[in-house]
């Protein structure tokens, strides 16, 4: 590279086209001067009247070729010079910033900081792109998250329970694991918000929702179903713990001590619950967990009914 920046350097050009003009003319200077020297002095005057013409034109042809070759070299050169002018002008901006080690800058050397300015203006494109991809793959999983969750308990949302559920199922139904399923229903919210307001409801909601994701296991899923209806889908469980997880919850409800309480009727929220485990072919799995959901609610509020019956 270093050799071809040298070539292509202008003082070396300029080195070259004296170089080819002195080859050119300095034959014809030497055979001239053998001539008249050494040569004309030996002949006669009916010699030199004769090699005249053949001298003449020889002469004359030599200096016709060595004129054309100078002047076609000289051209090359000029165009030479155009083409660095053009790259020159063509690149302004790419340039920019580019260190310029050489003394002069040469077509070469202009190609190669053309190429070192691309370059580095590709890399910084790169890097925003990069940087445009990763705001784009978080506002996509936030994106994806809001879609399946509920905005207010922070909750997956009915959407997202349909989809989960028939995941779970297949699962179920591939690896013959257990599933379950709790619904829950909180007794007499409509009184409380009556009483307390839609926005303690709202705080209601969200705080049940709270302890819910605090007394499940990790791979337990909660969802708000809608209103103030919940669910918990229970993968790897038996309608045993799925049961047992259905006390734990009511009771972490029934006994926390929510705002505003002592102004409703009774001194405690309760929920009722219906669980269901899943049976391989099972059609209506969550219906089942509605239907004993309302079984609850039948028998008197803040009870858990199961089904099918535990041995
Ligand atoms: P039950 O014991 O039979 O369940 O009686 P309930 O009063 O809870 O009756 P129901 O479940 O039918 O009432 C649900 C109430 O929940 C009615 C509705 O106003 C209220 N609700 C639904 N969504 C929201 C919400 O996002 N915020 C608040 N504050 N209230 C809601
Ligand atoms: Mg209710």
């Amino acid at each position: 590279m270093q050799i071809f920046g040298s070539l292509a350097r202008e003082k070396f050009r300029k080195f070259i086209f004296i170089f080819f003009a002195l080859s050119s003319l300095l034959p014809i200077l030497i055979m001239i001067f053998i001539g008249i020297n050494y040569v004309l002095p030996n002949l006669t005057p009916d010699q030199i009247d004769k090699l005249r013409p053949v001298l003449s034109y020889g002469l004359l042809i030599m200096f016709l070729f060595s004129s054309l070759s100078f002047f076609l070299l000289s051209q090359w050169m000029g165009s030479l010079e155009n083409l660095t002018e053009e790259i020159k002008s063509k690149s302004v901006g790419i340039l920019e910033g580019v260190k310029d080690s050489e003394e002069e800058i040469n077509e070469i050397t202009t190609i190669r900081n053309i190429v070192e300015g691309l370059h580095a203006e590709l890399q910084e494109k790169m890097n925003q792109l990069n940087g445009y991809s990763k705001k784009l793959i978080t506002s996509n999983i936030k994106l994806s998250e809001l879609s399946v969750t509920d905005d207010l308990t922070g909750l997956y949302n009915r959407r997202h329970f349909d989809l989960r559920l028939d995941e779970e199922i297949g699962r179920s139904e591939r690896y013959g694991h257990d599933l379950a399923l709790i619904m829950i229903d909180i007794d007499g919210f409509k009184q409380y918000n009556d009483i307390l307001g839609h926005q303690a409801g709202d705080v209601l909601l969200t705080k049940i929702s709270q302890l819910f994701r605090d007394n499940i296991r990790k791979t337990d899923i909660p969802f708000r179903y809608g209103g103030d209806e919940f669910a918990v889908i229970l993968p790897e469980c038996t309608i045993k713990g799925a049961e047992s997880v259905a006390n734990t919850l009511s009771e972490v409800v029934s006994g926390y001590a929510f705002d505003g309480m002592e102004k409703l009727p009774s001194d405690k929220v309760t929920i009722s619950c219906g669980v269901t485990s899943y049976s391989k072919g099972m059609e209506d799995f969550a219906r089942e967990a509605d239907r004993l959901l309302y079984a609850a609610k039948n028998a008197g509020r803040g009870l858990v009914r199961s089904s099918p019956k535990i041995n």
